[in-house]
């Protein structure tokens, strides 16, 4: 009779050992998941051969053998398409992968030879199995709902509404400030309502560049694509302090059905991720693109602010809070990071390392109070840009050569992208903007790819699991 191991209890066996890890990657949509993934496992594949990883001890002293994919541990997880975006980078001209969508795994296996002291051709080689999981950002701002009941949802949503985002959410609100709390409404108009209502986030998203959505799921729906789970939507106006005079309201009316669908969502989208992948991970990167954050303005860089703080949230786990409560999380070790650090020119790079650090301050600060070690880096998971110098009236000047994306003819240029505020942009800053943010083409590549302070990155997440 084959003797399985619970897959928890095998995952416990080979982590008391060390031979494995779980290394969850996140970040809002178009942060930079997909490319930070793809470097990950390229750099990784041609280490010890082509691949330029000086910032990562174990690379640097010889002792990376190399990296090798087997199958993934979870296999009701759809797979990380590294080929096809390998293929997408390696088109003339590269292309950009396509993002993924939802949650994705990989699973490398590395080898190495120990750090023990003694002649390296002696020295034991051991594996270290590496499983990698891809998942949006998203989904962590729906922990805070797990919080709160619906009467404080609706008042915390209606606070949340400035102006710029009532405008996307105008039609919406229009039609559901006509119907009242107490009457019955039938299937299909709720489902109209509620395709309206994440019509608005996804504008928001997608034309604002706002990162505030709630429920996250809405943007990203996946297999939940159109189901009733999905259709529901905050009521303007609702007031916490109503909440007795609310649940004596029928059980057809539409504040009653629009309770009970946001109390089916926590419980059958919202805990179930944190059940089944957040309690396994062990390490986690989330990535920030807050250079399009400070290309956007005011109002969007600052919901990317707010987004940060309740999205950081799931890593403070410690006390006796709702998480630690319901699921035991296990992760001991965070890199947070800057993406597209090559859109700036290097001598600006320690700058948004300090702006990312003030975005976070709270949460950073958070963080290691509870212990849990935490690395910021600014980084470019896939160089796009090569820098140049040139004269400029007499001084010497730093600039940026690459394809534009949106540029017809494919021609390099040699572009200044102005100056990274080291600091939280005061009033003036967004006045006086001197940055502006262009999308590059990949460079071409044989080898392994360009990047910035990836094998910094690789050191943080590996390094003391590879000695
Ligand atoms: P995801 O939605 O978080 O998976 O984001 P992607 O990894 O798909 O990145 C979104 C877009 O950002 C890409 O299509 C690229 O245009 C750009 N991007 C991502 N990483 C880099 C990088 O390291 N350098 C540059 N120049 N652009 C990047």
């Amino acid at each position: 009779m084959a003797l399985t191991l619970p897959r928890d209890m095998g995952d416990m066996i080979e982590r008391g050992f060390d031979r494995r890890l779980r290394l969850a990657v996140t970040g809002l949509s178009r942060a930079g998941k997909t490319a930070f993934l793809t470097s990950l496992v390229n750099q990784l594949r041609h280490a010890g051969l082509d691949a330029r990883l000086d910032l990562m001890k174990t690379a640097r002293e010889g002792r990376l053998l190399g990296a090798q994919r087997i199958e993934q541990s979870d296999l009701s997880i759809p797979s990380f398409p590294y080929d096809e975006a390998i293929e997408a980078l390696s088109l003339s001209p590269p292309e950009w992968p396509r993002p993924t969508r939802g949650i994705s795994e990989l699973c490398l296996s590395i080898r190495y030879r120990t750090a023990l002291p003694g002649r390296a051709l002696f020295k034991a080689q051991r594996t270290l199995t590496l499983d990698l999981v891809d998942y949006p950002g998203e989904w962590l701002l729906d922990l805070p709902l797990l919080e709160l009941d619906y009467p404080q949802w609706c008042e915390r949503m209606t606070r949340l509404q400035g102006p710029a985002r009532r405008a996307y959410a105008a039609d919406w609100l229009s039609a559901v400030q006509r119907l009242a709390v107490d009457q019955s409404v039938d299937d299909r108009e709720l489902a109209e309502l509620a395709a309206s209502y994440a019509e608005s986030l996804k504008r928001a998203r997608a034309e604002g560049g706002f990162s505030y959505v709630q429920p996250g799921r809405f943007l990203l729906p996946g297999d939940l694509e159109g189901a009733p789970v999905l259709q529901f939507f905050p009521l303007p106006g609702i007031k916490a302090e109503d909440r007795a005079r609310l649940a004596r309201l029928p059980a057809g009316s539409l504040y009653k059905i629009l309770e009970r669908r946001f109390e089916h969502y926590k419980r059958h989208v919202v805990m179930p991720f944190y059940r089944d992948h957040f309690r396994r991970f062990d390490r986690q990167v989330v990535l920030v693109d807050v250079l399009s954050a400070l290309n956007a303005g005011a109002e969007v860089f600052n919901d990317m602010r707010m987004t940060l703080g309740d999205l950081m949230k799931s890593f403070r786990f410690g006390g006796n809070g709702t998480l630690r409560r319901l699921f035991s999380p296990r992760i001991d070790r965070l890199l947070i990071c800057a993406t597209k650090a090559d859109h700036v020119t290097p001598e600006q790079h320690p700058k948004l390392l300090a702006l990312l650090e003030q975005l976070l301050d709270e949460p950073i600060k958070d963080l290691r109070y509870l212990d849990v070690p935490v690395k910021a880096l600014s980084l470019a998971s896939i160089r796009a840009t090569e820098t140049r110098t040139i004269e400029r009236n007499g001084q010497r000047q730093p600039v940026l050569y690459g394809t534009l994306l949106d540029e017809p003819g494919d021609q390099p240029a040699l572009i200044f992208p102005g100056e990274v505020p080291d600091r939280l942009p005061e009033e003036a800053f967004w006045h006086r903007q001197g940055f502006s943010f262009s999308a590059f083409r990949p460079l071409p590549h044989r080898d392994a790819l360009p990047h910035i302070r990836m094998d910094a990155a690789l050191d943080w997440l590996l390094g003391d699991k590879l000695r």
